[in-house]
Parts: C-alpha cells; sequence; structure tokens
C-alpha cells in the first residue's frame, strides 16, 4: 500500500517490512560496506542494475534509504538525499546548480551560517550572490536576473524574523527565467508547508531540528519535486556525458539528464556530491531520526498552539519592545495562504532593555534551555545576535531589526504555562531595580 496521507506516510512511507524480517521499525544497518556475494551479482551491483543492492555506506544505506523515502513522501517530492547535516543539505544543493560559475539570488535575513556560506565561501567556488533585504519586494528580485542566474533560494519562515515568503510567487518568477526555486523549509517542516505543492523545485531541510524533533541529531536532507526542466541550456552539468554513468568499455557515454531526466538534479547530488563530498547521514542517526518522525504532527500541533499563547503573552509583556511571529499577524495574507495550521516552534521578541537585561534574562530562565538549536521537544532560547547570528554584519542585521536585545526561542513540549511563568519570572528579574 503506498500511504496517502500525513499521518499514515510518516510511520510507513518508504518502507517495507516484510524485507527486513517483519521487523515494524526500520532496522540499523550499522555497516561500512556490504557484500557482493558472487561476482556474477556483484557485476549486476555496481553496475547499478540490481534493485536495493548497497555496496558502500557513503553510497547508500538501507537505514538511511529508509529516512530519505520516507521525507520526499512526505514532502511531496520524488526522491531525497540525506546529508550530514542541514549545512551540508543547502551547500550540496546550491553547488551541485550552479557548479562552476553562476549566480544566485538569496535574501539577507536567514540563518546566519547560511548567509556567511553565501558572502564569504561558495564566491570562493566561482558561485556569486545577488542579495536582496525584502523577501516580499519582487520588483526588486524580478530585477536582480541576470543570464547567469541558477537559482532563486529563499527560507519558507526565515530564521529569526518569521518572516514568510511568498513561494509561488518566486516560483513563477524562477521559473519565467528558466531557474529553479530552491527552499530551506526547515522552520515548518513538511508537517506545516510543503512548498511543491506551490511550484517550488527543490526542497532543503535541516532535520535536526522539527523532522526529529528531540535535538539528539545533526542531520539534512535534500528533496526533488522532480518536475524541473534541467535540459533547458543552463545546466551543462545535467546534459554533459558523465563518466561514472557511461560504460567505458563499450564507448557508451550518457549524461545525468539523459540517465534521469527530470530526477537528474536529486541522482547527482548522490552520485557527485554525497558519494565524493562525502557528508553522509549514519544509520544510527536515521534511526534516531525516523523515530523522532513517527510524532511530528501531534508535536508541532502542541508547539505551534504553545508558541502562539507564548507570543501573544509577550506581546502584553511591559518589557517587550516587539515580538517576531507572523503566525499571529491576522491580517497576514501570506500566512494564511501558506500556513493554514500554524508557522512553527520559532519565534523571538525584542527586550525593551539593555544587554546587561537581556543576559539577566538568559541566566534567569530555568525551564527554557539556553542553547543554539530549534525544534526540540525541550524548550529553548537563544540570544541570535551572539550565536546563532554572529556571522551576520551588523549592518545586514539592523536592517532585519535584529540588535542585541532579540532573543529567540523554540517552543517544546512542557506545559504551556510554566514556560509563560518561566519566561514572566526571567523579565521580571531583568528589570527589578538594584534597591529592590
Ligand atoms: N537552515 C536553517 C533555517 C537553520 O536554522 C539551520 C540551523 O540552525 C540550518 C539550516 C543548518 O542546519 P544544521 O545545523 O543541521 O547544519
Amino acid at each position: 500500500m503506498k500511504p496517502e496521507h500525513f499521518d499514515t506516510a510518516r510511520l510507513h512511507a518508504g518502507y517495507d517490512p516484510a524485507a527486513h524480517l517483519q521487523s515494524p521499525l526500520v532496522p540499523i544497518y550499522q555497516t561500512a560496506a556490504f557484500g557482493l556475494g558472487d561476482t556474477e551479482t556483484a557485476a549486476a551491483i555496481t553496475a547499478g542494475t540490481k534493485a536495493d543492492a548497497y555496496t558502500y555506506s557513503r553510497v547508500g544505506n538501507p537505514t538511511v534509504r529508509a529516512f530519505e523515502k520516507r521525507l520526499a513522501a512526505l514532502d511531496g517530492g520524488t526522491d531525497a538525499v540525506a546529508v550530514g547535516s542541514g549545512m551540508a543539505a543547502i551547500s550540496y544543493a546550491l553547488l551541485n546548480v550552479a557548479e562552476g560559475g553562476g549566480r544566485i539570488l538569496a535574501p539577507t535575513n536567514i540563518y546566519g551560517a547560511s548567509l556567511d556560506e553565501f558572502r564569504t565561501l561558495l564566491p570562493k567556488f566561482g558561485i556569486q550572490f545577488d542579495f536582496f533585504d525584502d523577501i516580499n519586494d519582487l520588483t526588486t528580485i524580478k530585477s536582480l536576473l541576470r543570464p547567469e542566474t541558477k537559482a532563486i533560494y529563499i527560507e519558507s519562515v526565515a530564521n529569526p524574523s518569521t518572516e514568510v515568503a511568498d513561494i509561488a510567487a518566486l516560483a513563477q518568477i524562477a521559473h519565467a527565467a528558466g531557474i529553479p526555486l530552491i527552499v530551506d523549509n526547515t522552520f515548518p517542516t513538511p508537517y506545516l508547508c510543503r512548498p511543491f505543492e506551490f511550484g517550488a523545485d527543490i526542497d532543503v531541510y535541516s532535520s535536526t531540528k522539527g523532522i526529529n524533533g528531540h535535538g539528539n541529531v545533526v542531520s539534512g536532507v535534500v528533496i526533488d519535486h522532480g518536475q524541473f526542466d534541467w535540459n533547458n541550456g543552463k545546466f551543462p552539468q545535467m546534459t554533459e556525458p558523465e563518466f561514472i554513468l557511461g560504460d567505458e568499455a563499450q564507448h557508451k557515454t550518457t549524461s545525468f539528464y539523459s540517465e534521469f531526466g527530470s530526477n537528474a538534479f536529486i541522482n547527482r547530488i548522490r552520485m557527485k556530491y554525497l558519494r565524493l563530498f562525502g557528508a553522509v547521514m549514519s544509520p544510527f542517526d536515521a534511526y534516531l531520526a525516523l523515530l523522532g518522525l513517527e510524532t511530528i504532527s501531534e508535536r508541532l500541533s502542541k508547539e505551534v498552539q504553545s508558541a502562539t499563547a507564548i507570543a501573544q503573552y509577550l506581546t502584553t509583556n511591559p518589557h517587550v519592545k516587539h515580538v517576531y511571529y507572523s503566525g499571529i499577524e491576522k491580517d497576514n495574507q501570506l500566512v494564511k495562504k501558506y500556513f493554514p495550521h500554524g508557522i512553527g516552534a520559532i519565534l523571538s521578541f525584542e527586550l525593551a532593555g539593555d544587554e546587561e537585561q537581556v543576559a539577566k534574562v538568559l541566566d534567569n530562565v530555568h525551564v527554557f534551555t539556553y542553547l543554539p538549536n530549534v525544534g526540540d521537544v525541550r524548550s529553548l532560547i537563544v540570544n541570535p545576535v551572539k550565536v546563532t547570528h554572529r556571522e551576520m554584519p551588523q549592518a545586514i542585521r539592523l536592517k532585519h531589526q535584529l540588535n542585541q536585545q532579540v532573543l529567540r526561542l523554540s517552543i517544546g513540549l512542557e506545559d504551556v504555562q510554566d514556560l509563560i511563568a518561566d519566561l514572566d519570572q526571567a523579565i521580571r528579574q531583568a528589570f527589578v531595580l538594584p534597591q529592590e
């Protein structure tokens, strides 16, 4: 049976117990390599003509494969490649699309490490970025397109402002220019938003966050919608002869596009970037991520409810200057269109105080944990400017109101009244006058 609905798919998709001694959970194939059997079987496996065969865990592993297939099903994609971190997913996707030189359009209000990579590292690999500050300024975004532009990259819900992108409008702009829209959909997860339904071509995730949900594994995944035309002349890496796909003895050459058609992108990620750059997800980590994924719907539903209540409480706190949680913006049409079940568990707020008072809040929380992660079942707090977004230059931060007073929260599964009470007492302590 092919699971049709999300809650069935998160438990069953991409795995057949009958092929694994009827084990209901995906077994952990904790092995570096797989026996090739006899030489005839080995020849079929290495030629890629034997289905569901594995050789070496950098190229493929059954536990990791089940995670990939499950994520592809949940996201509505044709296939997925799991990698060792969200950053590896982003790096591989962008290198694969703009390899050998090219430009990418990207917003500036994104996760700090992503921005750092785009500003300071990928240009050294020949990939240049044209940045825009406002994700919904479509006129500016269009004006930045050039013949060498290879993709538009966005975060569906920005870290940490939670600003929401108009995915369908951006996909239209990208497609009119013959390039794909790549979406970092980490904050909402496929439970709250499936960008492919609005025209996105490639999704990337840090599955370290809400997909796993338990803060115990760093991992990432690239997912392909399988709809983009890689044969439009802009992506020679997809259509050039590829040695590993051909057969030297038979003088046969072939390309990723002629071999895989609209799935060229994801197969190239696996066969070039995962196999050769090597940031694999381990089988044990895939097992933990699959286990966490089993409860994604219940986790996210409660976390969204609690995040909404906390955002509303913060708007009433006199020591809070601004709350950043687009989920409570009643007139936000993009939230209505893309996030009918909520934008996710992450929000930020600006304390109406100084840096010392911000430190006091962080030092006085007891239920919230002060650490740089999101999407955990435990509630987390962090000061982005000093930790998660320290790579973002001040000039860019200030354009997005990301100052030293902003604190980011990731809401977990604790009782919401305990979370509100914890924040309330920590903020109160920060504003106690010295003589009190
Ligand atoms: N994308 C977003 C939106 C993130 O918040 C993060 C990490 O915080 C990443 C990507 C990178 O993920 P990882 O830490 O798994 O490499």
